[in-house]
């Protein structure tokens, strides 16, 4: 764990997990509040570029972190 105090305001980001097709898991992380109207809008997959459609609370889809997941990627079973 670090933590480094520095000028950012008190409010903390939420990051939501999403997973792409490819394997790849991602956070999209906004301000916004979760009461607020949920609305549509297209993330690329920070690995493959991917359009997915998700919903982020209104007023965030213009500040919104798309990042990948830390941690392993998760095993894919089966062949074919
Ligand atoms: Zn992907």
């Amino acid at each position: 764990m670090s933590d480094t105090f520095q000028m950012t305001p008190p409010r903390e980001r939420r990051r939501e997990p999403h997973h792409c097709d490819c394997g790849a898991r991602f956070e999209v992380g906004h301000y916004g509040d979760p009461q607020e109207t949920a609305i549509p809008v297209a993330v690329k997959c920070p690995r493959c570029s991917r359009s997915h459609t998700i919903a982020v609370p209104r007023g965030t889809e213009k500040d919104l972190l798309v990042e990948l997941a830390p941690g392993p990627e998760p095993e894919t079973g089966g062949s074919g």
